[in-house]
């Protein structure tokens, strides 16, 4: 949602179809990920932001994912759904709702990397995406629909089809969501719908001021964070 820093467009490479298609194809997923990492560093000056350059990141058998709470231009959610060795990324402008009936817009934007995970602090003003950071939730996450097989398989498919359904096992969010694509933009950026399916995590008629308003790992408030002088790196902290 922030301004781009430059007007150089992203890397044809960023926006390559996901290779879904070959069923139970298993390569590295490291390899996999590490070619659609080029626009996140094309955006970015690392000399001048705290942010994570990218490299390899600890193993884990199971699928991660964060939601940064980020005071850019505009305030909005990052939700980020580890698949393939990075983050796919979605700025949700309203951030979740847990209400069934309730849609929010989530625009899919660069795949981050995995070290992005544990990033709270601040973009300094002026570079992409300068602002506040908060770490809002993070957990791990599983396939939530019906397609038989390879869960990993079946996660790449319903992101290429644009039917991703998941189930969040986060401190603070958790249950079954469903991301939909809506439609394409001209630079191959989609918009999707993030929407919280009716099951025991579900909150009818939930209202977004009752959120937590604090760092899921630090416990500070957005002005806390800001406030925090420079910056919390991300690869001393504390993990777990
Ligand atoms: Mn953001």
């Amino acid at each position: 949602m922030p301004a781009k820093k430059s007007a150089k467009p992203a890397p044809k490479s960023a926006a390559k179809k996901p290779a879904a298609r070959k069923s139970g194809a298993q390569r590295p997923s490291a390899r996999r990920g590490a070619k659609t990492l080029a626009e996140y560093a094309a955006k970015r000056d690392f000399t001048r932001t705290p942010e994570p350059r990218g490299g390899r990141a600890p193993a884990s058998k199971k699928l991660r994912f964060v939601i940064q709470k980020h005071d850019a231009s505009r305030l909005h959610y990052d939700l980020r759904l580890e698949l393939d060795g990075v983050m796919k990324s979605w700025a949700v402008p309203k951030g979740p709702s847990l209400d069934p009936a309730v849609k929010r817009l989530a625009m899919e934007v660069e795949d981050h990397p995995i070290e992005y995970n544990t990033f709270e602090g601040t973009i300094p003003e002026g570079e992409y995406g300068g602002g506040t950071v908060m770490l809002w939730d993070r957990g791990t996450y599983e396939y939530g629909g019906t397609m038989p097989g390879d869960p990993l398989a079946a996660l790449r498919a319903a992101y290429a089809k644009g039917d991703f359904k998941f189930i969040l096992h986060g401190e603070r969010l958790k249950g079954s969501w469903v991301l939909v694509r809506t439609r394409r933009d001209d630079r191959g950026k989609a918009q999707w719908l993030l929407i919280k399916h009716r099951d025991a995590f579900a909150e009818e008629g939930a209202e977004d001021d009752a959120r937590a308003t604090t760092s899921v790992t630090t416990g500070r408030s957005m002005e806390e964070i800001a406030a925090g002088g420079d910056v919390w790196q991300s690869n001393r902290s504390k993990r777990g």
